[in-house]
């Protein structure tokens, strides 16, 4: 970590739906530069987390700051320009377009151009296309997909289709990056190339990542540190050998 000034503070937050408490004062930080790793049984209330934290849903009460500034209450399609970029479980490509356009979809909020100084032919429209392409081609060859790069998504293994959504991801430079089981449906050799991939992340942009993923080994190899929650309350936090041994979170587990 380059300092301890959280990018990530999750404030004693609430959230409920009707009777059910889906998470109950909930706090904990993420430094600039960590991998956190977020587990519990189903239900324990993971995503309704990633959601507070990417504006699909407001918690009752709570705070939530990204790198010092209140995101509770932000629009999803402000997230981008806050420093939050996500991934989800399922994934959200346009199929009909290449890998490297998808990865330039990403670019869009950035700069103070976009589609209206592009419409307008604005000087800065030029600049910052410039910019975004260089990005995509940086993270095109660090992810793998360079040789992919002109390809349709539709025509590629999902492996790759992941690794694609994780570059879209990036290009926005999020200060905090949302990882919605990022392992789900691969194979052995995949889940080997994403944990690699992860600590290149992490490591070269110093961001901070959350990750949701029921991949144990997955989760305690490349966490610095782990939150555990069992029925939208946190039960354990630490590091991942720490958490993993806490009776809490065995039990937790094993259910009783
Ligand atoms: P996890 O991601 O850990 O499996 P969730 O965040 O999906 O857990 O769910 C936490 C709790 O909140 C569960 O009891 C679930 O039924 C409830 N819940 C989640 N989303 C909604 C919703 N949109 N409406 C009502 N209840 C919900």
């Amino acid at each position: 970590p380059l300092t301890d000034k959280p990018l990530l503070r999750v404030e004693s937050v609430t959230k409920r739906f009707g009777g059910v408490v889906a998470l109950s004062d909930v706090s904990f930080d993420v430094l600039p530069g960590q991998i956190c790793g977020l587990i519990g049984p189903n239900g324990s209330g993971k995503t309704t987390l990633f959601n507070c934290i990417s504006g699909i849903y407001r918690p009752e009460s709570g705070g939530i700051y990204v790198d010092g500034t209140q995101v509770v209450g932000t629009k999803r399609h402000r997230m981008a320009a806050l420093g939050i970029g996500r991934t989800f479980q399922n994934l959200a490509l346009f199929r009909s377009m290449t890998v490297r356009q998808n990865v330039l979809v990403g670019a869009h909020h950035l700069g103070h151009s976009g589609f209206v100084a592009n419409a307008l032919r604005l000087p800065s429209a030029g600049r910052d296309d410039a910019r975004a392409t260089a990005d995509a081609d940086v993270l095109l060859e660090m992810l793998d997909l360079a040789p992919v790069a002109d390809v349709l998504v539709a025509a590629l293994p999902f492996g790759t289709q992941k690794r694609v959504e994780l570059a879209r991801a990036l290009i926005g430079r999020p200060k905090l990056l949302l990882l919605d089981e990022p392992a789900g449906g691969l194979n052995h050799g995949e889940v080997e190339e994403l944990e690699r991939l992860f600590l290149a992340i992490r490591d070269r942009f110093s961001l901070a990542i959350l990750l949701v993923e029921h991949h144990m080994t997955l989760v305690m190899r490349v966490s610095d540190k782990v939150v555990a929650l069992e029925f939208g309350v946190k039960i354990a936090e630490g590091r991942p050998a720490e958490v993993q041994a806490e009776p809490e979170v065995i039990r937790a587990y094993l259910g009783d």
